[in-house]
Order: C-alpha cells, then sequence, then structure tokens
C-alpha cells in the first residue's frame, strides 16, 4: 500500500513512499547497512527537503525503538534515546529535580532532530538546544556504532550536523538543577529609540512579536528565572490578560503568563505541549545574524514592511548566545535570529521571503536549516566559516554519501 509522506506543515510531500519504523537495534543497523541513501525523520517540524531521502532513498523513524530518558543525578547528565520529544524529556527531567538551560517555542519537536538543525529558543547568555548535547551516538553507514563526546575534535560537527553522519540514536545532554520562570507580557514596544541590547538581556529569556503592519512590536514575552535577581522593564506596558503571539489564536494554546511561576519546561516555550503549536496553518522562515548588527536589522525590515506584512502570521526576534558548532547558524557570533511566520502559501511567500533575504544581505545572515528560505547553495558556504571541517568529517565517516541527500549535498559540494 501506498502512503503520501509529509511533514507537520504539509508543504513537503517525501517521495519516499513508505516510513521505515525498526523496532530494534539490530533491525536499524541492518536497514542502514542494506541502504545505499538513508534519512531519518524525526518530528518533521521543518519546513523544507532537508528530511527528504529521495525517491530512491529509505525514510526512517526512530519512534517504534524502546524510548529512553536516564537521568544520571550524579554525573548531571541525561541520556535520551533518537525518536524522545523534548515534551517527554523535559517531564522527566523535571521530575528528577533538574532542568534544562532552554527550550525553544514548543515542546512538540524531537531532540535528535532539533539540535541537527540548530533549533534555539532565545536569551543573551543561552545557547543554541545543540549547545546542552555533550555525547553522540550515531549508527554510521556501514551499520556500525560510533559514539562522539566533547573532547573528540570531530565534536564540533557532530551535534548540528543535519543528518550527514549517521542515525542519532542517542544524546547525551547536560542538566542543571531545577528552577522556576514567571512569565510577562509586554505590549507595543517602539522601534525608534529602542535600545535593543537592554530589552534583550533584560531577562533570562526575551521574545519581541511584531506583525510588522505599523512600525514597533506588538508583544514582549519577557522569562524571569525566579532565583535570578529581577530586572525592571520600563519599556513597555504590561498586558491585563493571556495572550498569543499569533492574532486571532486562542491564549489557552500558550504557556502561563501574568507573573505566576512554574516549572521552567512549563514557561520557557510559548506553546503548550496539549495544543497545536504556533498556528497551525503556516511555513516559517528564519535568519541569524551578528546581535550587534540587530537595530540595523529591524530597520532595514522595517523599510520593507509593507511587503512583509500581507503574508506574515508573526515576526519573532530573539537572542542566541555563539558556539562553536561548525554549522550552527551562531557559530562564532553572539546572535540575533530574526523569525517570520507567513501563511501557508509558498507560491505567495517565496518572493517576500526573497524580498527579506535581499534586506537582511548586508549583515550576512545565516538560515535556519530547517526553515524555508532561499538563499544560494554557494552564498551559505560562504558564510559558513568550518565548511571545509564539516566536509573532511562526513569524507571520514559516512564517503559513499549514504546520509548526504540532495539539500546536503547541494551545500556541501559545488556543482563543478
Ligand atoms: C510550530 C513550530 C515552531 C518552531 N519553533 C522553533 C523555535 O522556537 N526555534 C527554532 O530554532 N526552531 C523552531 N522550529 C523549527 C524546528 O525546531 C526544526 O525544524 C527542528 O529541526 C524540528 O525537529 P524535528 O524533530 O521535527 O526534525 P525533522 O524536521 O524531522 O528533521 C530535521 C533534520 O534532523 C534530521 N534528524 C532527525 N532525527 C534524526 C536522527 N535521530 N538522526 C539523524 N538525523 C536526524 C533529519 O534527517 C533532518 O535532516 C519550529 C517549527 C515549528 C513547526
Amino acid at each position: 500500500m501506498t502512503r503520501t509522506l509529509t511533514n507537520w506543515a504539509g508543504n513537503i510531500t517525501y517521495a519516499a513512499q513508505e516510513l521505515h519504523r525498526p523496532s530494534s537495534l539490530a533491525a536499524l543497523r541492518a536497514l542502514v547497512a542494506d541502504s545505499s541513501r538513508v534519512r531519518v525523520l524525526g518530528s518533521g517540524h521543518s519546513f523544507n527537503e532537508i528530511a527528504e531521502p529521495g525517491a530512491d532513498g529509505v525514510l526512517l523513524s526512530l519512534t517504534a525503538l524502546p524510548p529512553a530518558v536516564d537521568v544520571d543525578t550524579t554525573a548531571r547528565t541525561v541520556r535520551v534515546s533518537g525518536g524522545v520529544r523534548y515534551a517527554e524529556l523535559a517531564r522527566r527531567v523535571h521530575e528528577h529535580g533538574f532542568a534544562l538551560h532552554n527550550m525553544a517555542s514548543l515542546p512538540h519537536i524531537s531532540v535528535a532532530g532539533s539540535v541537527a538543525t540548530g533549533t534555539h529558543g532565545s536569551g543573551v547568555t543561552n545557547g543554541s538546544l545543540a549547545a546542552a548535547v555533550r555525547e553522540v551516538e550515531l549508527i554510521t553507514a556501514d551499520g556500525s556504532s560510533l559514539t562522539i563526546g566533547r573532547g573528540d575534535e570531530r565534536f564540533a560537527g557532530a551535534v548540528t550536523s543535519l543528518g550527514a553522519l549517521g542515525v542519532v540514536t542517542a544524546l547525551t545532554l547536560d542538566l542543571e538543577p531545577d528552577f522556576e520562570v514567571s512569565q510577562h507580557v509586554f505590549t507595543e514596544l517602539p522601534l525608534e529609540g529602542l535600545d535593543f541590547e537592554a530589552v534583550a538581556a533584560s531577562a533570562y529569556s526575551v521574545s519581541l512579536f511584531t506583525d510588522w503592519g505599523r512600525p514597533g512590536f506588538r508583544q514582549v514575552w519577557v522569562k524571569r528565572r525566579t532565583d535570578r535577581p529581577v530586572t525592571g522593564f520600563p519599556w513597555a506596558a504590561p498586558a491585563t490578560g493571556a495572550m498569543h503571539p499569533v492574532p486571532g489564536m486562542p491564549a489557552r494554546n500558550c504557556t502561563e503568563q501574568l507573573g505566576v511561576p512554574g516549572p521552567w519546561h512549563e514557561r520557557l516555550p510559548h506553546f503548550r505541549a496539549e495544543f497545536t503549536p504556533s498556528s497551525g496553518a503556516e511555513l516559517q522562515s528564519e535568519y541569524l545574524l551578528a546581535r550587534s548588527d540587530a537595530l540595523d536589522a529591524l530597520h532595514a525590515l522595517d523599510a520593507i514592511r509593507g511587503t512583509i506584512a500581507p503574508l506574515l502570521q508573526i515576526c519573532e526576534v530573539r537572542t542566541v548566545a555563539a558556539d562553536r558548532q561548525w554549522l550552527s547558524p551562531a557559530y562564532g557570533r553572539d546572535t540575533v535570529a530574526l523569525h517570520f511566520t507567513w501563511v501557508a502559501d509558498t507560491e505567495a511567500v517565496l518572493p517576500v521571503v526573497r524580498r527579506v533575504e535581499e534586506a537582511l544581505e548586508p549583515f550576512e545572515p545565516r538560515p535556519h536549516w530547517g526553515k524555508v528560505f532561499t538563499v544560494p547553495p554557494a552564498v551559505l558556504r560562504g558564510r559558513s566559516p568550518r565548511l571545509a571541517d564539516f566536509r573532511a568529517l562526513v569524507g571520514e565517516l559516512d564517503p559513499a554519501g549514504t546520509f548526504t541527500n540532495a539539500f546536503v549535498g547541494d551545500f556541501l559540494h559545488p556543482l563543478s
């Protein structure tokens, strides 16, 4: 029987006809060793063809393998298997009295798929979700196991790897002691006179939202750790009721606001695990550039807001601390991330995506690996200072290119 396989958003239909779901590691090894092209599908929340194996390739899911979330309270680490999502991981980590340093806007996404694309939350001192990873367990193209940990010179290529090195069967992450967060939303922050650095650094995690319908930001979400001194937010007025960042969507889909303290995993994401995140019918794009350019980049977008607004559901501005993962969009620079939730209409949205890319071009942005972008591979290569190291790593671990699909191949290899 043939099935149609799509991503979460439904804008990508995979050429692969079947989703293989091995139920044991032995079956997984055999499947990989017998296949010439393999890609893993995580929770399918990416908006482009990053997971596409091609018509002759094998698309596989790890969700039928026994899930593992093993907390080591002495080492303060958790080992999580390749198919597990953040919602389950966070719940178990919290039960043991620990926390992750940060979360994305939603807990619905798989851990392995998220760190593979450099997925991030917000906070000037918070690295992307990949920053918590200390060890990666892989099955490589011949079906054998390989563990790469911090201290191994290949580690900086092994976490945000676009799925190009092998099947990630488990990850070990750093934990920290459990903490609580209180979340406030503020409304109508002007762009004119904005002290971006002060706003972004005013709490553990800060997100600015705008519809670009008029200048400035409609909402600012301020997530404060209750175990840290509180900085005021003098730039905008507090909301008087709970809000959803996307106009018209119900606030009950969102994590608790109005300053009610709660566990880190029920405040750091914007969206609750039991509801549809964001709007549910959408495309997304995101561009990461140096935080020092944030204000100039925001003014560049403001100059084309008449083009952006008609196709936009919401734009979110976050910060990410610099990291050392070779392919991370936050590699080597403290980063501002400019995110766009578009309407679900690829044909209408792509010209506007291109216009946004032109406006941001002077800031040499790196696109989010899991979202819609049109930046040509040659330009991407020029913005990837450790590309040669990553290529060498792919050459070492996967010389036949079993895990290199068209998306990854176009980036890695210039057409001769
Ligand atoms: C509503 C919504 C909100 C979002 N919010 C955020 C946000 O706040 N911050 C942000 O940065 N991004 C965000 N994203 C983007 C999302 O986090 C990324 O696209 C992420 O990669 C999704 O994880 P996934 O498991 O669905 O990955 P998939 O899309 O399934 O896969 C992504 C890549 O990882 C590879 N992969 C997955 N699992 C494995 C494995 N076990 N071994 C090897 N390779 C693997 C795949 O082959 C593919 O290349 C959002 C997306 C949606 C739909």
